[in-house]
């Protein structure tokens, strides 16, 4: 089976999931899984959260306002989103845009997981705390799972891959200083 074909089978699966309450709940209400897009031979691999209200409606990860940020991001160090490959660690909108939950994770992690090895990423961008801290778990660094602001730019190596966790870009909306970060740790991204 090809690299696209495995992934199209993912979708296939996450359309018809039945195993999270965000999954029954976006079935009913007729909104969209957010699976995730890019290059299925992307060197560098995105993971968010999980889906705001414009990803739910598009179907597409990052397209509202953090996605604009993110596409600047990307815009600095000269790399086109359409090379890279983005998605989150929760596949449905989670109500109010609340904080993904741990059994929301547990339910969706799975999904993850294949995307990572059907893809095989040499780099793992981390936005934010929670798939920091799923993704260092995975991969046997639970020992320097810390706060987002501790292990931000800062790239951990297992398996042959590099993980670099940075602040999530919603986080720069208001906050100009964490821009300044999230720029830095990109012009980290075109080193590595
Ligand atoms: N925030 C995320 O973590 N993921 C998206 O796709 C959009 C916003």
């Amino acid at each position: 089976m090809s690299k696209a074909e495995k992934l199209k089978e993912i979708r296939d699966e996450i359309i018809s999931f039945e195993g999270s309450s965000l999954a029954i709940k976006r079935r009913k209400n007729g909104t969209l899984p957010v699976i995730g897009e890019g290059s299925d031979n992307a060197q560098i691999m995105f993971i968010g959260e999980a889906p705001g209200k414009n990803e739910s409606l598009t179907g597409r990860p990052f397209c509202g306002t953090a996605g604009k940020i993110l596409d600047s991001l990307l815009e600095s160090i000269n790399i086109e989103r359409k090379s890279v490959y983005i998605t989150n660690i929760v596949k449905d909108r989670p109500p109010a845009n609340r904080d993904p939950l741990p059994d929301d994770i547990d339910a969706y992690a799975p999904f993850l997981d294949r995307q990572i090895e059907i893809i095989q990423p040499e780099v793992i961008v981390t936005l934010g705390r929670f798939s920091s801290h799923y993704i260092l778990a995975k991969f046997g660094l639970k020992e320097s799972i810390k706060p987002i602001s501790i292990i931000r730019g800062q790239v951990f190596k297992a398996d042959g891959i590099k993980i670099l966790p940075i602040f999530h870009p919603a986080s720069a909306i208001y906050d100009k200083k964490k821009m300044q970060l999230l720029l830095e740790d990109f012009r980290r991204i075109k080193k590595i």
